[in-house]
């Protein structure tokens, strides 16, 4: 069974009928549908994001968070090339909601929260996982621009409720007191725990509810060697990112590129199927 953790649902890139053709001919059995947070962006070249991998992994990581400021505007949009971009404040769940209707056997979906532009945080929650699919919460401190200390009463309601997070990390915020404060609440760093990689790696044994995800061009094939080495096959997590990041020659999403690194990864069989799915369906008790 093949399990993709982190997908965006992003109709004008990939329809749904084209998502659900490209998953078929691909064998990806089940996909945690994201709902949209920006507009579409550019492809982001690949020697940017090169430069920007190996600056977060080194001691330069100050750099990152400099050029990562430069990016957003003061209305909390991202600005590149000279365009901005919409970051949208409040994601609206509802086009996953009825995606999770139409094919309840394909599909899971990350709630979209963000506490730092919604008064009623908990309420939306509550609201959100009323509708069957919805197995977890998606939070993006990054784009989103708020430190992670302000996410003690989210966390604590995701705990009790069993509601696994997938968590974007920025650079705001103490995210080992986070991931101590909640011991039951099982956090996935988004992008092998971007924008920290190995700096969160070492935290494996002091937050064992800490799992990292493989996806996007935010890591490279040595990157996810690196995670997988250091936290461990059984706290990482396979996920494309879809459909941003790898296209092919036609233009739609490659599901071959991080599939290869993971099957090339020295580990067992049993550890492969793990980090393929068996894990991630574990955390969300399906
Ligand atoms: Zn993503």
């Amino acid at each position: 069974m093949i399990v993709d953790c982190h997908a965006h649902f992003e109709p004008r890139m990939l329809d749904l009928d084209g998502l659900v053709a490209r998953l078929d001919a691909a064998g990806v059995d089940r996909v945690a549908l994201i709902p949209t947070m920006n507009d579409p962006l550019p492809e982001t070249p690949e020697r940017l994001l090169a430069v920007l991998r190996r600056v977060m992994n080194s001691p330069a990581r100050p750099l990152a968070r400099l050029i990562h400021r430069a990016t957003l505007t003061r209305g909390g949009d991202l600005r590149l090339g000279g365009e901005v971009y919409r970051i949208y404040r409040q994601p609206d769940n509802g086009p996953v909601a009825e995606v999770l209707k139409a094919h309840p056997d394909r599909f899971w979906g990350w709630i979209f929260l963000n506490p730092a532009a919604d008064p009623d945080v908990l309420e939306t929650l509550e609201r959100w996982r009323e509708v069957p699919g919805f197995i977890g919460v998606k939070l993006h401190p990054h784009w989103h621009d708020y430190s992670v200390d302000v996410l003690g009463p989210v966390l604590r309601r995701c705990e009790e409720l069993g509601l696994p997070v997938l968590i974007h990390l920025g650079f705001r915020g103490d995210f080992v007191a986070m991931a101590q404060a909640h011991p039951k609440l099982p956090i996935l760093s988004a992008h092998a725990g971007f924008p920290f990689y190995r700096a969160l790696w070492r935290y494996k044994a002091d937050c064992p509810n800490l799992y990292v995800d493989l996806s996007s061009p935010y890591i490279d094939e040595e990157l996810a060697r690196q995670a997988v080495a250091a936290m461990g096959p059984e706290r990482c997590l396979y996920g494309t990112d879809a459909p941003y990041g790898f296209h092919d020659e036609d233009g739609g999403y490659d599901y071959g590129e991080i599939r290869r690194w993971v099957e090339r990864l020295p580990v067992s069989s049993s550890a492969m199927e793990g980090i393929f799915g068996g894990t991630f369906v574990g955390l969300v008790g399906a």
